[in-house]
């Protein structure tokens, strides 16, 4: 590789087992020195009577789900800090510049290109190049969607057309901006980063600017990308391209599929079946964890493509792995935050985080947390469960957000290690994995929040937001400072009575909620972790009022219970411990909290001598601000979210 990054060393790691001697060993049976629970058969080696043991046959018979997600541009951010990370992430999007997204593309399809060259994962001698521009037609296409922000729209469809200039000079269909060659090394089992990872970002920009810009010369590349896929996948054996698979190749299934949801064409869901890693996918079918060892961001797309397959083929072994999967990992692989991954790995059984966070400092990829809320959405849409709103709050709240500064640059890892800091992406000399996912994550921050059946509406999330409901000529804004403020105000707007039910998650931490509706306290109730459900002819001005009262609570890890995070109500509480060592060198530009190269400090350790959290963690002199108390050295704690430009620490030993 061109260019060693944190990443590339990473997969290397992995690829080649943490000791650097096992070269030749696909980076999804790798073993993780340290672990004695690590198991010792890997994949491979399964029985044919195992689920995805046959041929995987397609049959198109698509489920009906339960319940439906609202388009996006029927639900509006109002201010607040979700709006504030939209705005500066169009504001990044906006300074991106076409012609140089589109340098490397050019050069590849021999079309003069005098644009400056981008940096980074974009450079013209990366392997990845041109996975960003696919993200950004995503992002440009979801910010029209959320904000109708017409001048992005109008970026991703120059880039559209552009692009297809590209594609009509290279054969077949293909469109990259590195040539075919990669695709002979891939087949070749030669080293190569991951080209159909890239392939699959184009692809899903394309598909993103048709459906949500309406651009159809955007569904036409997109087709001629699917038919060479087909071509260069279905020229190899299933044998072969199973080693194939051993390569990341992001969410191409994911991708087929939803085109023959689109066009009716199965051709493309069998081209996807052919990205289907039947080692990966056996043990989840049967509900058994064997994700030690495995690159996490390579795997959460192909479970998103198993559950996309599930809905349109309504094959029950894929519901099994997607939603197996999404317990294991949400259980018992996820740190306090939401996040996973340790040095982009899962590298220790379930329930031994307490050991992973010794083996690495490099957590919680956050392509990994961006991935993992998609796959959320897609269970709850067969199965309305507010406890998968949880976890999506959790993550959302305490993984994604702080993620972008006011600049609109993201971050690669997020740190748990106690001690870490946050490191953002440089402008032009990034495009990490995590720079695209996170541009995406937030042009679609208004896309969770509400869900609909027939009877009515689902208030998942407590974010200021406005919905129309155009056809039950219904409106509903959600008045909230959320998190600042443990309650929210549901204000209806209707030209006509309308009956519905309104159900409002009502969270797990939220230990009791008291509501009112139009102005009166109101004897309906529900427990935490349920719907709290009002149906009633709702008329122009109904007020429901939900106070959600936070409280200080602490979880542990399942491996080493003296080692705790704080949380009030949904936010985990960081400690901050100061500038030591910080350099802007490290706060921007490199791809995580670089531990090693700051000095270590030293990380308080609290005595609680068995009393309440109360007792000892007092309340500071801002909202959700809190300072521990009589300990030999006393730690001021915050909302993660808001925690940068200083050390911190999340986890603490607590004797
Ligand atoms: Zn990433």
């Amino acid at each position: 590789m061109a260019n060693l990054t944190r990443r590339g060393f990473a997969l290397g790691t992995l690829a080649t087992g943490l000791m650097g001697q096992e070269k030749e060993r696909p980076i999804t049976s790798v073993s993780v020195p340290g672990d004695p629970a690590a198991p010792t058969v890997s994949g491979g080696t399964l029985a044919e009577s195992v689920p995805f043991g046959a041929k995987v046959e397609f049959k198109r018979d698509d489920i009906v789900p339960k319940v439906w997600p609202f388009p996006m541009t029927s639900v509006r951010l109002l201010p607040g800090v979700f709006e504030d990370a939209q705005q500066a992430n169009r504001q990044f999007l906006y300074e991106q510049t076409p012609d140089r997204l589109l340098h490397v593309f050019r050069l590849n399809a021999g079309i003069a290109s005098s644009a400056q060259a981008l940096g980074g994962w974009e450079k013209p001698d990366c392997e990845l190049r041109g996975h960003f521009v696919g993200h950004y037609l995503s992002a440009c296409a979801l910010s029209y969607s959320s904000t109708g922000d017409k001048e992005l729209k109008a970026r991703g469809d120059y880039l559209v057309a552009e692009l297809a200039k590209c594609q009509q000079r290279l054969p077949g269909g293909y469109l990259s901006a590195f040539p075919t060659e990669y695709f002979d090394r891939l087949s070749a089992r030669k080293e190569v980063w991951a080209p159909f990872y890239t392939v699959h970002k184009i692809m899903a920009g394309m598909l993103d600017m048709h459906e949500h810009c309406g651009n159809a010369q955007a569904l036409t590349v997109l087709n001629g990308m699917a038919d060479w896929a087909d071509g260069w996948s279905g020229a190899l054996s299933e044998e072969h391209m199973q080693t194939v698979l051993d390569t990341e190749y992001g969410g191409m299934g994911e991708t087929l599929y939803s085109l023959t949801a689109l066009s009716g064409d199965e051709r493309f869901a069998r081209t996807g079946d052919r990205f289907i890693k039947k080692r990966f996918f056996n043990p989840l079918a049967l509900r058994r964890d064997e994700l030690r060892g495995l690159h996490v961001n390579t795997h959460i797309p192909q479970v998103i493509a198993a559950a996309r397959r599930y809905e349109i083929s309504s094959d029950p072994r894929f519901q099994d792995v997607a939603e197996y999967f999404w317990e294991t990992v949400t259980g018992s692989r996820t740190y306090v935050t939401g996040g996973t991954s340790n040095n982009e790995g899962w590298l220790v059984s379930p329930n031994r985080l307490a050991a992973e966070l010794k083996l690495g400092d490099a957590t919680n990829e956050c392509c990994c947390s961006y991935n993992m809320l998609k796959l959320t959405r897609k269970l709850y849409e067969w199965n309305p469960d507010p406890r998968l709103f949880d976890f999506y709050e959790r993550a959302l709240f305490n993984h994604r957000l702080g993620t972008i500064n006011s600049d609109g640059q993201t971050q690669y890892y997020l740190g748990v290690v106690p001690g870490s800091w946050r490191a953002f992406a440089t402008k032009y000399d990034s495009f990490w994995c995590c720079t695209g996912t996170g541009t995406e994550e937030h042009a679609k921050l208004n896309n969770s929040i509400y869900f609909h059946d027939a009877d009515g509406i689902f208030v998942n999330l407590f974010i200021a937001s406005e919905l129309h409901w155009a056809e039950r000529n219904f409106r509903l804004r959600q008045e909230t400072a959320f998190p600042e403020e443990g309650r929210t105000t549901l204000v209806v707007d209707a030209e006509q009575p309308v009956h519905l039910t309104l159900r409002v998650r009502i969270p797990q931490w939220a230990s009791r909620a008291n509501v009112k509706i139009n102005g009166k306290l109101s004897d309906v109730s529900a427990a935490s972790g349920s719907y709290l459900a009002i149906a009633r002819t709702w008329t122009k001005g109904d007020r429901v009022e939900v106070d959600l009262p936070m409280s200080l609570h602490s979880e542990w890890m399942a491996d080493d219970h003296s080692l705790r995070a704080f949380l009030y109500g949904p936010l985990v509480l960081a400690g901050k411990l100061g500038r030591e060592g910080l350099t802007p060198a490290l706060e921007i530009g490199p791809e995580g909290p670089q531990i090693g190269k700051a000095p270590a400090i030293e990380i308080p350790q609290f005595a609680a001598n068995n009393k309440r959290l109360e007792e000892w963690i007092k309340p500071g002199d801002r909202p959700l601000t809190f300072k521990t108390s009589g300990q030999s050295v006393n730690v001021a704690l915050e909302p993660f979210y808001k925690v940068n430009g200083e050390r911190y620490s999340l986890y603490w030993k607590v004797s």
